[in-house]
């Protein structure tokens, strides 16, 4: 049993190492795959209203293995290198599991920024962006960053821009980040991606009923009562679409100033609403609200699902998480000693590094558009519509000749003529993506006796491969 509560970094850490346990690697490879390579500590002055401020920020690497590294830049007060280092560990294993081509990286700036004006946070984004690029921090070849909590396309869109001030002849400039706005080379569905994610590893979960059974639940995602902390990027998208598109019940939504709860469902729409017209969940009326948000995560459902923060199902809390299944839709929103608690009950963890990674899925697919320079689906879509109406008018011919025994169904004709645009084009990869992901983490779990949990699962699938990419090369 863990006593005292480890970091965040020692968090991952041991589940890292619960997993190479079972796994037999050559001497010394172990340690080289678990320590971070370097952290860079950037402090730098922006003059603002009057006088210099200095801000602190950090680019840690964990893993070259592959290049160019990637993950997000998160903006909050808490910023650390010891939360940067273990943010960007999880990449590393989160992109060898989901089989996108880069190694492990994260970045963060310790600012709120609800303190600053918009043009002060450009200000700011773009000096830290200069220092980061000046460093090759930021590069489409070596260092690729996304948004994370606190950041998004807005940000996404100084960094670009301010790469290719310092980078006038770099054609593949735009390709030095993801979660661009679809103006300034992002591609459609990468706001929505990591929710998406969240909502496509829930289906591919429910799609296995000895899973579902290991987690005391039964049919699928239709009816089961959500609660979800954090109604960001990551939080709002996925239960946006898991009540819109799979009938689930998202019975309760914590928030920084408290939680809702309302165990015949919550409209998620009407509180992302009213939450950009006052600020917090406060006051919504549909539904009963508590000052003690994080109690809710105690509260009767069937998954939950933190999309906030880490650490928030910790040693004190675990054992009253009534939750039979929790995906992790946040970044390592379970520590490593509520992780055993919650195996020890028979809790289903859908660990982070496979429920998140919707969002670097469909950021490979965003860079490898900018290396290729053309739309997804610019070549082929009216091709592939030519040859869906050759089939079309067969069975409009078939359809005369047949008179009454037979005709078309109504919508066939319009669903079937319609080539895929880039939005359909990167749903389906995320959505095979996701799939594949979690056979390979389910397969592993129920294939080895020693192996328990999913999270060790996807961490056994995941190193084997980094290991894999440094025997490759020699190491
Ligand atoms: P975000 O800033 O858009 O949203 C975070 C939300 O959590 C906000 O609504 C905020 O008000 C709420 N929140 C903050 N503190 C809280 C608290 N104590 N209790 C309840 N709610 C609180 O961030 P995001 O991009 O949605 O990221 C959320 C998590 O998902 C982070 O762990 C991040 O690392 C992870 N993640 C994000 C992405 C992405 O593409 N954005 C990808 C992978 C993982």
């Amino acid at each position: 049993m863990i006593q005292a509560e480890p970091s965040f970094r020692e968090s991952v850490d041991l589940m890292f190492n619960r997993a190479v346990a079972l796994m037999d690697l050559p001497p010394g490879l172990e340690e080289k795959i678990r320590v971070c390579n370097a952290t860079y500590t950037v402090r730098f002055g922006v003059r603002l209203r009057g006088q210099v401020h200095t801000f602190t920020g950090y680019r840690s690497v964990h893993s070259e293995h592959m290049e160019p590294v990637k993950g997000g830049i998160r903006y909050a007060p808490e910023v650390n290198q010891d939360e940067v280092e273990a943010l960007a560990a999880l990449m590393t294993y989160k992109c060898a599991l989901v089989e996108a081509p880069f190694g492990g990286s994260k970045g963060g700036l310790c600012i709120n920024p609800r303190d600053f004006e918009e043009h002060e946070l450009e200000q700011i984004t773009r000096r830290f962006a200069y220092e980061l690029a000046k460093r090759d921090l930021i590069h489409p070849a070596q260092n690729v960053p996304a948004p994370d909590m606190g950041t998004g396309e807005r940000e996404m869109a100084w960094i670009a821009d301010q790469y290719a001030r310092m980078n006038t002849t770099d054609i593949n400039a735009r390709a030095c980040v993801t979660g661009k706005p679809p103006n300034a080379g992002g591609i459609a569905g990468r706001v929505e991606a990591t929710g998406r994610g969240v909502q496509y590893a829930l289906r591919e979960f429910f799609r296995h009923p000895d899973d579902v059974k290991v987690a005391k639940l039964k049919g699928t995602l239709d009816g089961k009562r959500i609660i979800v902390q954090g109604l960001g990027n990551v939080g709002y998208h996925a239960a946006k679409f898991l009540s819109e598109e799979d009938g689930a019940l998202i019975t309760g939504i914590i928030e920084r100033d408290g939680a809702l709860f309302n165990p015949k469902g919550i409209n998620v729409q009407e509180v992302r609403n009213w939450i950009t017209r006052h600020g917090g969940v406060t006051g919504f009326p549909d539904a009963t609200h508590s000052a003690e948000g994080a109690a809710v995560l105690e509260e009767e459902c069937d998954i939950l699902i933190p999309a906030a923060l880490e650490g928030v199902i910790s040693i004190e809390n675990a054992a009253r998480i009534r939750a039979p299944l929790i995906i992790e839709a946040a970044n390592g929103p379970i520590t490593a000693g509520a992780d055993q608690i919650l195996r020890e009950k028979g809790t289903v963890v859908i660990p982070d590094l496979y429920a998140n990674a919707g969002g670097v899925t469909v950021s490979y697919f965003e860079w490898v558009k900018n290396l290729s320079h053309i739309r997804f689906g610019r070549l082929q879509r009216r091709q592939e519509e030519a040859r869906h109406q050759l089939v079309v008018d067969e069975l409009e011919r078939l359809d005369r000749y047949l008179g009454d025994a037979w005709s078309m169904t109504p919508d066939f004709k319009q669903k079937y003529l319609r080539g895929a645009d880039e939005l359909e084009l990167v749903r389906s990869g995320l959505d095979d993506t996701m799939r594949t992901a979690y056979q390979s983490m389910s397969e592993m779990w129920h294939s080895r006796d020693d192996v328990t949990d999913l999270r060790t699962a996807g961490f056994i699938v995941a190193i084997d491969r980094v290991a894999s990419s440094y025997r490759a090369k020699g190491i």
